[in-house]
């Protein structure tokens, strides 16, 4: 019974937290379609009026997971996934739009700079876009890196002769906190003049849909044998600062190569 009544606890939570999920937006559009409904069944709009707030409804639904996703702090690769189909659906449909509005001006029956607000809604799709692809790229290069360190964990159990092919492990003092990152970030900064590039910091939506524990470490994204990769690896081993060297796992394919600081990652007692 009390199993029960947990459980019915957990659905309650579940549901109260979905419903606090709905965008504002969504909810705006929503309300607008059921009253355009309604007056649609009442005889009083024309049934066209409908399809058009519906065709809004995908529209803003589309606009939320962007919301969501491209200005949004953390990401897994199936959400990144869900972003680019998104703000592909969104360019897709100012493209049509734009055509039908060309359609009007070809027909004489529209203005020719009524074409100058739907040209826009496109740049704005498309740069809308380019930003999506540039973000999953990122959630991309972090799942490589991710599964460069799972990989390496593995090797160094399985076959820890293999191990050093694919990495390199420093444990200086084996410890490694925050304020010792800001000494790492200032100092490469005053030698680089650019920031530390930093791909992951801490735990993130990528390492814990891996099973992943990557708090308190950190991922710089720098080929380990570049001038700035040497040049973190010898201030790292000087400060003795834990780190590992990821190069490659696939002979001949660079990606997912970075510098871990801190100790390595382990698995999530729950495995999420
Ligand atoms: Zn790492």
């Amino acid at each position: 019974m009390r199993f029960y009544t947990a459980l019915l606890f957990l659905l309650v939570a579940r549901v109260a937290c979905a419903q606090n999920d709905v965008d504002p937006e969504v909810a705006r559009v929503q309300a607008e379609v059921a009253r355009v409904r309604a007056l649609v069944e009442a005889g009083v709009a024309p049934p066209l009026q409908l399809q058009k707030a519906e065709a809004g409804m995908a529209d803003a639904q589309d606009a939320a997971i962007l919301r969501k996703t491209i200005y949004g702090k953390d990401l897994t690769e199936a959400q990144s996934d869900d972003m680019l189909a998104a703000a592909n659906r969104r360019l897709e449909r100012r493209k049509q739009e734009y055509e039908q509005a060309k359609k009007l001006v070809d027909a004489g029956a529209a203005a020719r700079n009524s074409l100058d607000e739907p040209r826009a809604e496109i740049d704005t799709a498309a740069k809308e876009y380019g930003l999506a692809e540039s973000r999953a790229a990122l959630v991309h290069e972090l799942t490589q890196m991710a599964s460069e360190e799972e990989e390496l964990a593995v090797k160094l159990t399985t076959e820890p002769a293999e191990a050093p092919s694919v990495a390199e492990r420093h444990d200086g003092d084996g410890v490694f906190d925050m304020v010792m990152f800001a000494g790492v970030e200032t100092a490469y900064e005053r030698q680089f003049g650019a920031s530390l590039p930093v791909s992951a910091m801490g735990q993130t939506a990528v390492h814990r849909a891996m099973g992943f524990d990557h708090s308190g470490r950190v991922d710089v994204a720098l080929n380990p044998d570049s001038a700035e990769g040497e040049w973190l690896r010898t201030f790292l081993t000087v400060k003795r600062i834990p780190f590992f060297v990821f190069r490659q796992a696939i002979p001949g394919k660079a990606t997912g190569a970075h510098i871990h600081i801190g100790p390595v990652s382990t698995h999530l007692a729950s495995g999420g």
